[in-house]
């Protein structure tokens, strides 16, 4: 027990990365390949913000020296969290960052959209900020486009900086094709095609529509107008008729956002 590295406590394994990603609460967390946090470039300006930079990042690369005082482990492991989930912020905007944690969107690891209406939909994390110690993480849904605190605390208190502002837009912006439908169920399946799939979905699109309503959404692929927010709304109801005020609201809300949509869809046509 005189070596904490060896010792049976197993908040200091060998693999600092694995046993923080296994921790319980550290779910929404993926795995930043190693080749990109050795990359010192990738790194930059990092050493202002972590203390014992250097000895953190050995943690993480489990290349820290067995020397290390028990009590000063504490501290390290504090800095050695602050580090990797701001190299994690970067990460995950990069190609690689962000085909990891698409898997785990489809995993829906970050949890569902508590909106009745999205019907379940996947969210993603996101930060309010990114600087670090400011506001915890959040979770965006794309059919709603809202944001909702995490359910568990653990997760509550996570920082949000160590997601950053730009990344589920950013995963949006590069899967376009995952933008989920405005209505209907979550529905992967359609959407995970490749780009060399195009064809094939074309020539399916007529079966495709015998079964189902079409789904504009997500059959022409992307653009500005169906991207706009066509979600489905709440209505409050008194025996099936609306209540007066909000409904009248309502009508005139949606009014111009059909309007606003059917311009935009002209625009598009004509390009
Ligand atoms: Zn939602």
């Amino acid at each position: 027990m005189e070596d904490a590295s060896t010792g049976s406590d197993s908040d200091y394994s060998k693999y600092w990365i694995s046993w923080f990603l296994s921790s319980k609460g550290n779910e929404y967390f993926c795995e930043v390949e190693e080749d990109y946090i050795l990359d010192r470039f990738n790194l930059t300006g990092l050493n202002t913000e972590v203390q014992h930079y250097s000895q953190a990042l050995d943690l993480i690369t489990d290349n820290l020296d067995d020397e290390i005082q028990d009590d000063f482990r504490g501290t390290l492991d504090v800095q050695a969290r602050l580090l990797y989930g701001l190299i994690h912020a970067r990460w995950i905007v990069t190609a690689r960052g962000l085909a990891k944690m698409l898997e785990k969107y489809k995993k829906a690891d970050f949890g569902r959209c508590p909106r009745v209406l999205c019907q379940s939909q996947p969210l993603l994390p996101v930060g309010l900020t990114d600087v670090p110690y400011e506001k915890s993480v959040k979770l965006y849904c794309g059919r709603c486009e809202d944001i909702y605190s995490p359910k568990s605390s653990r997760h509550g208190s996570i920082d949000g900086a160590y997601f950053g502002t730009s990344f589920p837009h950013l995963l949006f912006l590069v899967y376009p094709n995952l933008i989920p439908p405005k209505s209907g169920p979550v529905d992967f399946a359609p959407n995970m095609r490749g780009a060399g799939d195009v064809e094939a979905s074309r020539r399916n699109r007529r079966g495709r529509e015998d079964q189902e309503p079409p789904t504009d959404s997500m059959t022409e692929g992307f653009s500005t107008a169906t991207a706009a927010l066509k979600a489905d709304r709440y209505r409050p109801r008194i025996f099936g008729f609306q209540v007066h005020e909000i409904a009248k609201l309502q009508r005139w809300q949606e009014a111009v956002r059909d309007k606003q949509i059917s311009r935009l869809e002209q625009l598009e046509e004509n390009v």
